[in-house]
């Protein structure tokens, strides 16, 4: 009995920690924290969504960034200048974030 209401518990805090491990783009300076397709999030830097939140920023009113972690998120198939896989994360049926989405 109480093994099995252990392992419900440790199982809902492993799914709590998941949601909150969402990522999103804001830079430094930024108000805003956006999703990797967002074309405002410029040159951001992706940081946790509850380290945003802390730094007293908002989600953007463009991307939505709290309603898109909902979807599945994909690494970008795009490749940087250097011939690295691009590290920006996708929702996008291209599976291109929208930097390399718009480059052809
Ligand atoms: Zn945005
Ligand atoms: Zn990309």
């Amino acid at each position: 009995m109480m093994k099995k209401l252990m392992i419900t518990l440790v199982l809902a805090f492993v799914a709590t920690l998941a949601v909150q491990a969402q990522t999103v783009y804001s830079s430094a300076k930024g108000e805003k924290y956006h999703t990797a397709d967002c074309r405002l999030s410029g040159d951001a830097e992706g940081i946790n969504i509850d380290n945003a939140k802390k730094a007293g920023k908002k989600p953007c009113d463009v991307c939505k960034p709290n309603e898109l972690g909902k979807a599945t998120l994909k690494q970008c198939e795009g490749k940087t200048k250097e011939g690295v896989r691009c590290k920006r994360m996708t929702a996008s049926k291209g599976k291109k974030c929208y930097q390399h989405q718009t480059a052809k």
